[in-house]
This record gives structure tokens, sequence and C-alpha cells, in this order.
């Protein structure tokens, strides 16, 4: 799966909002599904945040993004943000900051998990419903950095199968590490399978907060710091749930410009781990995972500042419904 020694070739298209009906064949069938049925509720006007503009991203060679880690590419305009979530789908907490997104007629990038996705399937297809675009971020949150290379390639692979297999349709071959954390294998998979590796610019810090004003207070800060950038959210965690309605308000007083991303490919699967999945969901019907947003898996420039081994294992209990039948075969 991984081809040694690849040389990365990357390209970013901006095309104008509006302008989606003209982009060629290759054009993702999960960005042109969204946009052949636009779901908003949205009342387009002078007073919501809107799209500024779309950025189509191609994924040949797995460019990477998000100057936190990386400084390969920019793509972003002074006071230009992306809207980023990770970690879901979650039952209650997805569908309110859908409806939030909504209010502002804009567009955000979920980075899924392949265990929750099975888990919450209908809210996850609602994002996709709305027009956002979907990536991933692993199967069950694994810190890859601690992983063997067998271990990467099924994170990953597993996440993109049941992610689609949830969706009943292609995710974008966007994909973030969990806690940022990027080692060479999983960089070099990436790149083998033309996934862009998408880190970020800004952290709102909101799993270290259950306060949606500390977490407003963070993405502030850390945008006056940087102009711009990409934003992580989590759409698990309480903090950004009930505060994300007064983010969006205040990043658009601020003047700040909402940037949707969508791919230029589609995502492709491997047969191995379809095969992997539907065998296991024959096998025994996934059990809804325990809610846990104080303690759910977040992201972080780590590996230094990865969590300890105890929360680790608390993370495993939440997921170990899915995760012990396809995982326990190692
Ligand atoms: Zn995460």
């Amino acid at each position: 799966m991984i081809r040694a020694g690849l040389v990365t070739r990357w390209a970013v298209a901006v095309i104008a909002i509006g302008s989606i009906a003209a982009i060629q064949s290759g054009v993702s069938p999960l960005a042109a599904q969204q946009d052949a049925q636009p779901q908003s509720k949205c009342k387009a006007g002078p007073n919501t945040l809107g799209v500024s503009r779309t950025v189509e991203i191609d994924t040949t060679g797995g460019p990477r993004f998000g100057r936190l880690q990386y400084r390969d590419h920019d793509f972003l305009q002074e006071g230009e943000v992306v809207l980023t979530f990770d970690d879901g789908p979650h039952p209650s907490f997805t569908p309110m900051i859908l409806d939030a997104l909504d209010e502002q007629c804009t567009k955000a990038t979920f980075f899924v998990l392949g265990q929750r996705a099975l888990s919450f399937p209908a809210q996850l297809r609602e994002v996709g419903r709305r027009g956002h675009t979907i990536g991933t971020h692993t199967w069950a949150h694994a810190n890859l950095g601690r992983s063997s290379a067998a271990q990467v390639e099924s994170q990953i692979e597993l996440g993109i199968s049941a992610a689609q297999l949830a969706l009943d349709g292609p995710t974008a071959p966007f994909f973030r590490f969990p806690y940022l954390s990027d080692p060479g294998a999983g960089q070099r998979h990436l790149q083998s399978r033309d996934i862009a590796n998408i880190s970020i610019d800004v952290d709102s810090h909101d799993f270290r907060t259950k306060s949606p004003s500390r977490m407003i207070a963070n993405v502030l800060r850390g945008l006056q710091e940087k102009k711009k950038g990409i934003i992580l959210f989590h759409d698990i965690q309480p903090s950004t749930a009930h505060g994300i309605r007064q983010m969006l308000v205040e990043l658009k007083s601020r003047g700040y410009r909402i940037v949707h991303i969508k791919p230029k490919q589609s995502q492709s699967t491997v047969a191995e781990y379809d095969q992997r999945l539907e065998r296991d969901r024959h096998a025994r019907p996934p059990r809804v995972a325990a809610v846990r947003p104080s303690s759910a898996p977040a992201a972080r420039p780590a590996p230094q500042q990865a969590e300890a081994p105890a929360a680790s294992q608390q993370r495993i209990r939440d997921t170990r419904d899915w995760r012990d039948t396809i995982f326990g075969r190692w």
C-alpha cells in the first residue's frame, strides 16, 4: 500500500462561488451531489457569514496543509478561515452544529471517526445532505505515532471504509491525524493513496473546557495572532456544541470570511477493509458507544503532549463495541 519515495504533487484550484457546475468531470461525486441537492435552511443576507469562496483541492500525492505543523502550502488570504470539526458524529451535538452553520449559510469540513460513523449514520448523512465536506480521522482515534505500520494502515483505511459505508457514498480524500500525531508511515500511506493531510492553524481547545465563552476566546485569540487559518473544533464537545452559534456571530462581526474546501477527486476505499467491515457487520450488529464528551479524544500538538495511559484506556472502553470485533484479530 505504501509507495516509498513518492514525489508529492499537488495543486489547489480556486473556484468562484456558484461555479461548481463548471468543474470538470473529475470532481468528487460527493461534492457534486451536495451541490445538486442544497438542503440548507439558511436565508443568505448581509448579516450572515455565508461562504466567501470555495477552494478545490487536488489531492494527488497527498499534499499537506495547516501551518501549525506544515509550511508546504498556504491557500488562505488574510481574514480567511476554514471551519473544521473532528471526532464525530455525535447524536445530539452534531445536529446542533449543523443548525448553527445553516443559520449563517456557511459550510465546514467534518473529520469523522469510522467507529462513530457506523454508530450514528443518520447524523453523518445529515452532514453530507447539508452540503458540508466529510473527511476522515481514523477508525477509533488511535494515536498513530504509537502504532505499528500495519495498525496505521488499518486505522486509516477502516476509518475511510466505515465512513463511506455509513454515509452510503464517497467521502472526501481529506484526512487529519488524531492528536496531530503524524508518523512517517502514516504520511507515506496518505501520499500513496492521494489523500490530503489537513492539519490546523488555530485550536479552539474546546476539549479543555465546557465553557462556550472560553472556547470562543481561544479561537479569537488564535486568529488575532495568525490573522487567518484552519480552525479546529470538535463536534463531540459541549463547549463547541453550545458555543458555535455565538462563535459564528463573533467571526462575522470581526470581518472574517469563510472558505469551504472541497476535493477534486473522490476517495476510493480498499476492498480488503470494506470486506472486513462487511464480515463484522453481519457477524455482530453495532452497539452505540457511550458518549463521554468530557473524556472524549481531542487533537493536540502531540506526540510530546500525548495523553496519559489512563485516559487512553478510558477511550478504549468507550469505543469497545466495533473495535473489539475488528481490532481483536490483530
Ligand atoms: Zn480527534
